[in-house]
Parts: C-alpha cells; sequence; structure tokens
C-alpha cells in the first residue's frame, strides 16, 4: 500500500494506471476509520482494480462552533485498517495542499444541501462539494464509493456530479452498524458509556418506523411522531429533526407511496448523531 500526500505524485501515479486501463475506486474520508469505511474500501477493490482511500478532515465543511479541531485523528491506526482492507494508494494531504495560501474557490452546491444537515450546519455542504470535487480532479477514479450512512451527502454530491458532467460514478453502500444497531461513526467515540446507550434511540426510532410501515401505516406524520417518541423516551439531549421524505428530492411528503426514508439528527450530551433508513412499503 502506497501512502501519498502530494497532490502532484497521486494524480500523475493513478492517471498512469489507469492510461494502462485499470480501472480506480476512490473512497473519499476523513479517517478515524471504522468498519463502515472499510466496508466501502473492500467493496472498491473487489468492483475495480486499484482502491484509493483518502483521508482528510476538511475544515471547510466544519461550521466555526463545530468540532473540526477535535475531530479524532488516528492515522496510524487508519494505515494498519487500510492495509488489511487490501486498500492500494491513501491519498493523506496536508491543508495547505488543499488549500494553500490565497484559495478561493468554491462550489454552490445543489439545491437540494439547503434542507436539513444544510439548513442545520450552514456552509456545510459547500465545503463537502469542494472537497469532494477537488478529490475527483486529484485522483482519476472511475467510481467513487460513498456511505448511505449520509444520506443527504449522498443526494447532494450526485446531483453534483450529475448537474456538471464529471465524469465519475457514484455508487451509494449499506449502512455499516454495530451489533445492537447503533451506525458506525467517527463520531461514536466521543460518547460516554451512557450516551452510547441513549444513542440508541436513533435506530429505535428507524425500526419503529420501518415496524410501523409493515403493518401497513403510509401516514408521515404519523410515522414522525412515533420517532419523536421513541428519540425523546431514550432519551436523546435535543432533536434537530427526525422527517420522513421522498428519497430523491428529500421534499416533505404526506405519504408513503412505495419509498420515502427517513432522517434523524439529534444531540447526545456533546455529539451531534445522524442516521437514516429508506422505509419500503412491502406490497
Ligand atoms: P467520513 O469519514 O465520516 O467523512 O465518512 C467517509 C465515508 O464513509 C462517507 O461516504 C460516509 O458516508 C461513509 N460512512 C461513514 N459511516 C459509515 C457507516 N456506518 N456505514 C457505511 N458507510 C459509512
Amino acid at each position: 500500500m502506497n501512502v501519498i500526500a502530494n497532490s502532484y505524485s497521486i494524480y500523475s501515479t493513478l492517471d498512469h494506471l489507469r492510461r494502462e486501463g485499470k480501472k480506480i475506486g476512490v473512497v473519499p474520508t476523513m479517517g478515524a476509520l471504522h468498519e463502515g469505511h472499510l466496508s466501502l474500501v473492500r467493496r472498491a477493490k473487489s468492483e475495480c482494480d486499484v482502491a484509493v482511500a483518502t483521508i482528510f478532515v476538511n475544515p471547510s465543511q466544519f461550521g466555526p462552533n463545530e468540532d473540526f479541531q477535535r475531530y479524532p485523528r488516528t492515522l496510524e491506526a487508519d494505515l494498519a485498517m487500510l492495509h488489511a482492507a487490501g486498500c492500494d494508494f491513501v491519498f493523506t494531504p496536508a491543508v495547505e495542499t488543499i488549500y494553500p495560501e490565497g484559495y478561493s474557490t468554491y462550489i454552490e452546491p445543489p439545491e437540494v444541501a439547503n434542507r436539513l444537515e444544510g439548513a442545520f450546519r450552514p456552509g456545510h455542504f459547500r465545503g463537502v462539494a469542494t472537497i469532494v470535487l477537488k478529490l475527483f480532479m486529484l485522483i482519476p477514479a472511475q467510481v467513487a464509493y460513498f456511505g448511505r450512512k449520509d444520506y443527504q451527502q449522498v443526494v447532494v454530491i450526485s446531483t453534483m456530479v450529475r448537474d456538471l458532467a464529471v465524469p465519475i460514478r457514484i455508487e451509494a453502500c449499506e449502512t455499516i452498524r454495530e451489533t445492537d444497531g447503533l451506525a458506525m461513526s467517527s463520531r461514536n467515540r466521543y460518547l460516554s458509556a451512557s450516551d452510547r446507550k441513549r444513542a440508541l434511540g436513533l435506530s429505535r426510532a428507524l425500526q419503529r418506523a420501518q415496524k410501523m410501515v409493515d403493518a401497513g401505516c403510509t401516514n408521515v406524520s404519523e410515522l414522525e411522531s412515533a420517532m419523536r417518541e421513541v428519540l425523546v423516551s431514550a432519551p436523546v439531549d435535543s432533536i434537530d429533526y427526525a422527517i420522513v421524505v421522498d428519497t430523491e428530492t428529500l421534499q416533505s411528503i404526506e405519504s408513503i407511496k412505495h419509498a420515502a426514508v427517513a432522517l434523524i439528527a439529534v444531540h447526545v450530551g456533546k455529539t451531534r448523531l445522524i442516521d437514516n433508513q429508506t422505509l419500503v412499503r412491502r406490497a
């Protein structure tokens, strides 16, 4: 496994491989890796000739009062895990490599970025769209793998790629969970033992919604009330949103026709957690 921090080196090495006919898959991450990230790397490895992971804690996607400074940085352990997962290249740029002195170009993300996460984290998707597009410029991959765990992020990136005709395919991959249902996240390591128990409210609320749909409920306000009830009794400390919306536009709907997505963002202790589940009406 090659670890490369220099942007010219990563581009020229991968460009060379691509010209040789190799299929390249990229997995952008912020490090502090867990099984969720590794599942993306394994998928890239199984579908491509060359699997590339990137590790970069992107300052432009964090708000001024968010956790950029204290975001976990565990490079040595990350590299060992990537090596074991069969990753071929890791791009680990410094902040100055991505945003050199005088940097001032940012992507205006698509409309769908204004809702939900975009409303609670102003500027977040502008930072995400900017770093992702820059990584796509530096890493000439044919396929990029993202987790559905960040559902809105996948929608924003897929829309950007479509709108700007970026020549890359976006693959959305399943959320990997702990055995008790908690979605894996780098931020889970902020949770105390009691926070960790309360955090189970998210997956339980989503399971409750799917069970109600299985039992024939299609009424979105009933589903949302039920999710809130589970979250309040967990108890989480505050709810940013717990809603059921259209799977593509993320716009409000009144009832579920075929499928919808339930999206949750809450605070537990000092940690903000998100999770989601696609709700499918089975015949
Ligand atoms: P992050 O390091 O949080 O920026 O995440 C990097 C990539 O890993 C993103 O595409 C995430 O959606 C994905 N990811 C994070 N957690 C999980 C998970 N539990 N299961 C699957 N993918 C995940």
